[in-house]
């Protein structure tokens, strides 16, 4: 779609400069004048989208045109932009008064473009948020009308006409936001619908717009408190349904990206970072729990530490970073020997503790003897690598994780000194 702008600007220098910057605007045609009587003029001739003026013109001031503009029915709701270098907040304000829908500094003629574009019909603007739409409307004129004006916008929309349907329809990939009719057929109401949706954990944050014909502040009341971002009375404005859907949009997905960053942030602060292993940080702070959970379900909690032999060596043999690889290799190993819920954490250095939950001393030893044998014929970077292990299953109820924890160590110490590469339990 072509936009047609009038620039009514006396300096060559703000002609070209503006010119310019519209010109590498598509589909934007350009009428310059210098004065605005012949402004006014020609608006009477063809029409225009918006008109740029400047404060100082050949025949008199931007704003005694905003005036005069705005004295002519047809120029009652045309966008104008006035361009000023004047600082002064009265004048500013009487040109707002006088009906300039905004002001540009020419300090900001920069951002001339983007605070164009605000001003300009939404259908002509080439960039904006967009996404999925799921309408729920029972009059299928209104809902082709709708949609129609929404995938102008650049929406995808999908159209239902029941409850039913709309929550079969919800079931669709990536529906980022729903604009429903509050009024269904058959006795249904939108509000049905969205106490539906708000029911379900996934859908909980997909923004509703409501749209009712009906006047009625109880209902409309009703409508948001049930759940519905944002309402508009039937008959909608195209264009601001539009600019409101995208501000739902815009607040979802920053929500959104709140959310990845503190579920990245949770699990910088659970992992370790080399092993990809729980860290020692979230191995104490979640042991306390497990076992008082063991002890309400009478169920045996073990406990192995294990410790690699001669690490020092490998790190001075051969380096920092291929101590670093038969580190990740045992983490990855860990990863899959053990459940996700025994917790296998790097406890530090080249140490490594997993809390056996439902597991007795027996099997506890059975496991790190496995764990042993497989670090054994493991040959992480081509070294070969042992781990010595202490292994102790909590006894009685009170015992506490340090105790525990203390039990497990000194089976290991003793491992150590036994010769290393072996099972002690204790
Ligand atoms: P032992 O058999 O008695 O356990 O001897 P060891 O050499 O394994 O034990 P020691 O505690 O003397 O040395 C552990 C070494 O682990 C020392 C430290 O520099 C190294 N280390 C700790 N963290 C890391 C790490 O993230 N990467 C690497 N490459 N080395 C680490
Ligand atoms: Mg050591
Ligand atoms: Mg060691
Ligand atoms: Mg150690």
């Amino acid at each position: 779609m072509q936009i047609h702008v009038l620039l009514l600007e006396p300096s060559r220098l703000y002609q070209q400069i503006l010119g310019e910057m519209l010109s590498q605007q598509k589909d934007v045609k350009l009428t310059i004048l210098e004065g605005g009587q012949a402004g006014i003029e020609s608006t009477r001739q063809q029409h225009f989208d918006l008109i740029c003026v400047s404060m100082h013109l050949a025949d008199g001031s931007g704003i005694e045109f905003c005036e005069k503009a705005r004295a002519i029915p047809e120029l009652s709701s045309i966008p104008i932009l006035l361009i000023t270098s004047e600082n002064n907040q009265e004048t500013l304000g009487r040109a707002l008064r006088a009906g300039a829908t905004d002001i540009l500094k020419k300090s900001e003629i920069s951002a001339f473009d983007e605070r164009m574009a605000t001003l300009l019909p939404i259908s002509s603007r080439t960039v904006g948020i967009t996404g999925k739409v799921l309408l729920i409307e029972d009059d299928p004129d209104q809902a082709k009308a709708l949609a129609l004006a929404l995938e102008h916008a650049d929406f995808e929309v999908m159209i239902t006409k029941s409850v039913e349907e709309a929550l079969i329809g919800m079931e669709t990939e990536g529906i980022d936001v729903v604009v429903a009719d509050v009024l269904l057929g058959s006795g249904q109401t939108g509000i049905d619908f969205i106490r539906q949706l708000r029911s379900r954990t996934a859908w909980q944050t997909v923004p509703v717009m409501a749209l009712s014909a009906s006047k009625d502040e109880r209902r409309r009341l009703m409508v948001l408190s049930s759940g519905a971002q944002d309402f508009m009375a039937k008959p909608v404005s195209n264009e601001e349904l539009v600019i409101r859907l995208r501000n739902l949009l815009s607040t979802r997905r920053l929500f959104q990206q709140i959310e990845r960053d503190r579920e990245r942030l949770r699990e910088m602060a659970t992992t370790d970072a080399l092993t990809g292993l729980y860290n020692r940080a979230f191995l104490v702070e979640s042991a306390e729990r497990r076992l008082s959970e063991a002890r309400r379900h009478k169920q045996p909690v073990s406990l192995i530490i294990g410790d690699i032999d001669f690490f020092k060596k490998i790190n001075d043999t051969h380096g920092h970073d291929k101590g670093d690889v038969v580190l990740r290799a045992v983490g990855k190993l860990l990863k899959t020997f053990f459940r996700d819920e025994d917790l296998p954490a790097r406890f530090g250095g080249e140490e490594f503790v997993i809390l056996l939950n439902h597991c007795s001393l027996e099997h506890a030893q059975r496991k790190a003897e496995s764990l042993r044998q497989t670090i054994s014929d493991l040959k992480p970077g081509d070294l070969t690598v042992t781990m010595s292990l202490g292994v102790t299953e909590r006894s009685g109820d009170s015992e506490s994780f340090d105790q525990l924890f203390k039990r497990a160590d000194d089976a290991l110490y003793k491992a150590k000194h036994g010769g290393r590469n072996q099972v002690v339990a204790g």
